[in-house]
């Protein structure tokens, strides 16, 4: 019996990976004049210094900030004081950004949750998720809030076990199919992938065959997915 709906929050819920690529496409047109590199070769560079980061310096936008100066510092042959200023300045800019709901998703989950518990899983950097949860507008309706290090399968396992949720009555809804399907269905749950028009390159990860994995084009055709699954249960199980 399916009874939590869990959401991821970036790019599932509201905007978020524009504003990466938009901060990483402005700093990388300020150093390719301060280089020996191009704009394409500092794209690729870049993309491979901040992921391999991530191990130590977490996810979010102070993450980058961090990533970006260093990669300033190795990369600029000139004007570096400057372009550091510069970085802190787009890094600041983009943590003010406005939190702006995706569509449908306000009155979706205003629907969901009149017959189901809501849960938000989503990870990064603990202030900066906090102050887009607060500004979104929309936490009052979920049951459970959790910003996650990492989402895979141990931290899910140890998030639902804390709050006493069995996997089996969730359904997880978010646009990673590495960070919010794949584990999901490890552990035995069922995981709706909905594809975002940009997803950061980190985050791919080849598809999978499983009865446990739905892929719709947007949040509007969640409600109906989960009453199809819902009647599903009740053919295998008439006696429930
Ligand atoms: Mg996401």
């Amino acid at each position: 019996m399916i009874r939590y709906i869990a959401f991821d929050a970036d790019d599932t819920l509201w905007e978020n990976e524009p504003y990466f690529r938009e901060t990483e496409g402005n700093f990388i047109h300020m150093l390719a004049p301060n280089s020996d590199y191009n704009e394409e070769e500092l794209k690729e560079l870049m993309f491979h210094y901040i992921v391999k980061n991530v191990p130590l310096y977490g996810y979010g936008t102070r993450s980058l900030m961090l990533s970006l100066m260093g990669f300033c510092n190795q990369y600029a042959t000139k004007n570096l004081s400057e372009m550091i200023d510069k970085t802190i300045a787009l890094g600041q800019k983009q943590l003010l950004k406005p939190v702006v709901l995706l569509p449908h998703v306000r009155e979706t989950l205003e629907h969901l949750s009149k017959q189901y518990k809501l849960l938000m899983i989503t990870k990064g950097d603990l202030m900066e998720q906090q102050r887009k949860i607060k500004e979104s507008g929309i936490d009052h309706l979920f049951e459970h809030i959790r910003v996650l290090e990492e989402k895979d399968e141990k931290s899910y396992a140890d998030f639902f076990n804390e709050v006493g949720i069995n996997i089996l009555e969730v359904v997880m809804v978010g646009n990673s199919y590495k960070s919010d399907v794949l584990p999901i269905e490890a552990l035995g749950g069922n995981a709706v992938f909905i594809p975002y028009k940009s997803t950061w390159a980190f985050e791919h990860a080849d598809k999978k065959e499983s009865d446990l994995i739905h892929e719709r084009n947007n949040i509007t055709e969640v409600p109906v997915l989960i009453k199809a699954l819902q009647q599903e249960e009740k053919c295998v199980s008439p006696s429930l």
